[in-house]
C-alpha cells in the first residue's frame, strides 16, 4: 500500500519546477492529483506527463490570487474527483525591484498571488476537510519569508504572510483534524528565477546571503518533504515551517 492511495491531492503552480515535482511524486505514491495553474496547456502537458504510468492525474485552470476562479475551480475538481484530502499550495510568483520604484501593479500581483491565493485556496478546501475531518494542507514558503532579502519587499511581506497564515490556520483547525504547514525552500533550480530580473544599480554582493554555498536544491527533493509532511508519517507535524534551504536562514 503506497502512503497516498487512494487519497486526492491538489496541487496549485502545478505546471511548473515545484508543483509539478510535487504533483508528480504524489502520483507516484498513489495519489489522484489534480494539477492547478494559470497556464492549463502546462498544467495539461504536465498530467499527461504524470499519467503515462498507472498514475491519476488532471489539469485544471485557475487564477489562485482571484476569489470566483478559486471557488469555481475547487467546485470542479470536487465534482470531478471527490474531497480532497491534501492541498499543496505552489503558485507563486515574484520580481527583483528597488522598492523606491515598487509599483502598485506588481505589489498587488506579488501578494495577490503568494498570499492572498494561498488563503483562498485553503478557504475553498477546508469546509470538505472539516466535514471528513481528515485533511493535510502544505503551503510553500520561502527563505525569504523567514529572513530579508534585497529589492523583494513584496515577495518577503507575501512569503513572511504566508508563515503566519499557516500558523493561523493551524491552530483553527488542528482539533478538527485537518493540519496545516509550510515548507520554506531555498534557491531551487526551476524556471522562476529567470523571471526576476536584475534591479538596476544592484551588484552581486548584494545577494551574497541568499546563495547557498551548496548551491540551489532540485525541485524533487523539496517535494519529497512535501510529500513526507502531507503523509500519515506527519501526523504529529502541525503548524511548522520547515526550511530546506542549503542553511542560508540559519546564521
Ligand atoms: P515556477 O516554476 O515559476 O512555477 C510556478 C507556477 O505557478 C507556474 O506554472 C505559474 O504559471 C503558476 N502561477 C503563477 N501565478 C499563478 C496564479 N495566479 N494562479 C495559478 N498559478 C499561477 O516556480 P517554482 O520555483 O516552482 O515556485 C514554486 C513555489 O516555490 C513558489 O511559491 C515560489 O515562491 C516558491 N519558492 C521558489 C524558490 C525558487 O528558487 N524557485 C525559492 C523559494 C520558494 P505561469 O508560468 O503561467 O506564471
Amino acid at each position: 500500500m503506497a502512503r497516498f492511495d487512494d487519497l486526492i491531492a491538489v496541487v496549485t503552480g502545478a505546471g511548473s519546477g515545484l508543483g509539478y515535482a510535487t504533483a508528480q511524486r504524489l502520483a507516484e505514491e498513489g495519489a489522484t492529483v489534480a494539477l492547478l495553474d494559470l497556464n492549463l496547456d502546462a498544467a495539461t502537458t504536465a498530467a499527461k506527463k504524470i499519467n503515462s504510468g498507472q498514475k491519476s492525474a488532471r489539469a485544471y485552470s485557475v487564477d489562485v490570487g482571484k476569489w470566483e476562479s478559486v471557488d469555481k475551480t475547487v467546485a470542479k475538481v470536487i465534482s470531478d474527483l471527490g474531497q480532497p484530502d491534501i492541498l499543496v499550495n505552489c503558485a507563486g510568483i515574484g520580481k527583483f525591484v528597488r522598492s523606491e520604484l515598487e509599483t502598485q501593479e506588481n505589489w498587488e500581483r506579488i501578494i495577490g498571488v503568494n498570499l492572498t491565493g494561498t488563503f483562498l485556496m485553503c478557504r475553498s478546501v477546508l469546509p470538505g476537510m472539516i466535514e471528513k475531518e481528515s485533511g493535510s494542507i502544505v503551503n510553500i514558503a520561502s527563505n525569504a519569508g523567514l529572513m530579508g532579502q534585497p529589492y523583494s519587499a513584496a515577495y518577503c511581506a507575501s512569503k513572511g504572510g504566508v508563515v503566519n497564515l499557516t500558523r493561523a490556520l493551524a491552530v483553527e483547525y488542528r482539533s478538527r483534524g485537518v493540519r496545516v504547514n509550510a515548507v520554506a525552500p531555498g534557491g531551487m533550480n526551476t524556471p522562476m528565477i529567470d523571471t526576476w530580473g536584475f534591479p538596476e544599480g544592484a551588484s552581486r554582493k548584494d545577494f551574497a546571503r541568499i546563495m547557498s554555498p551548496l548551491g540551489n536544491s532540485e525541485p524533487a527533493e523539496i517535494a519529497a518533504l512535501v510529500a513526507f509532511i502531507a503523509s500519515s508519517d506527519g501526523r504529529y507535524m502541525v503548524g511548522q515551517i520547515v526550511g530546506m534551504d542549503g542553511g542560508i536562514t540559519c546564521g
